[in-house]
């Protein structure tokens, strides 16, 4: 060979047939053609047979029954009815905003985030009438990631969203409205600050009575004024609300 390189070292002959025999053009050849797959493996010299190619393996054939029975594939494609509310038939007028009782806030977190969670929650702790519940250090409910949630009064919302965007830490914030459609509320009414993160809405019921509507119960009263620029008054919505037990 004219071409042949001679700076290259060179491996033991059984390297280069293996090299051969697995290159990517070999191997298109064995996948293009079983057959030619056969004729080159029993093609290869005696030598090659010292270190043979494992032979493939099939996984045990488990015993039992699939419990989706045998018919499955005779299923025709059927086209599923929409979950998003409005979508069966196009409605004839908007829902009232004023549907919307109240706000909650989750805030999701990780093993590598969560001292943002801390100083978010601390953040809103002192300056927002807010209902603050637990530290859910698992998925909880239609929450898939560790999360904490705050809920607050529809009064408070056009300071609470520019306060979470701007102080969000880069966390993913799902900010969702309680109307008497827990599913929708979370699926297709909800903002997001930072990313969007998935959300289980399996369990969640798109019909609840309005006296199960969420209505938020403010469990901290804020200790701090909310920062605002220079000659900007304070938003009436920030001020301290009457605390129950407090
Ligand atoms: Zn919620």
């Amino acid at each position: 060979m004219t071409d042949a390189r001679t700076d290259l070292p060179t491996g033991p002959d059984e390297d280069q047939k293996w090299a051969d025999l697995l290159s990517p053009g070999r191997r298109r050849l064995l996948i293009g053609s079983g057959l030619a797959a056969a004729g080159a493996l029993a093609a290869a010299p005696a030598s090659a047979q010292t270190a043979p190619a494992p032979a493939p393996t099939a996984p045990p054939h488990p015993a039992g029954q699939s419990p989706w029975g045998y018919e499955t594939f005779k299923e025709p494609a059927t086209r599923p009815v929409s979950v998003r509310p409005g979508e069966q038939t196009l409605p004839t007028a908007p829902r009232p905003y004023t549907d919307i009782r109240s706000y909650h806030a989750h805030i999701y977190f990780d093993e590598d985030s969560y001292q943002k969670a801390a100083l978010l929650r601390q953040w809103a702790i002192e300056r927002f009438p807010i209902e603050l519940g637990n530290w859910n250090l698992q998925p909880r409910g239609p929450h898939v990631t560790p999360s904490f949630y705050f809920g607050f009064t529809n009064d408070l919302l056009p300071v609470i969203v520019p306060w979470l965007q701007l102080n969000s830490l880069g966390l993913t914030i799902l900010l969702h409205p309680n109307t008497n459609d827990p599913r929708a509320d979370h699926l297709h009414y909800a903002l997001w600050v930072n990313r969007a993160q998935p959300v289980n809405g399996y369990g969640l019921p798109s019909h609840v009575s309005d006296a199960e509507i969420e209505v938020i119960y403010p469990n901290v009263a804020p200790t701090l004024r909310l920062e605002t620029g220079p000659g900007t008054p304070q938003p009436p919505a920030s001020r301290p609300a009457q605390i129950r037990g407090h």
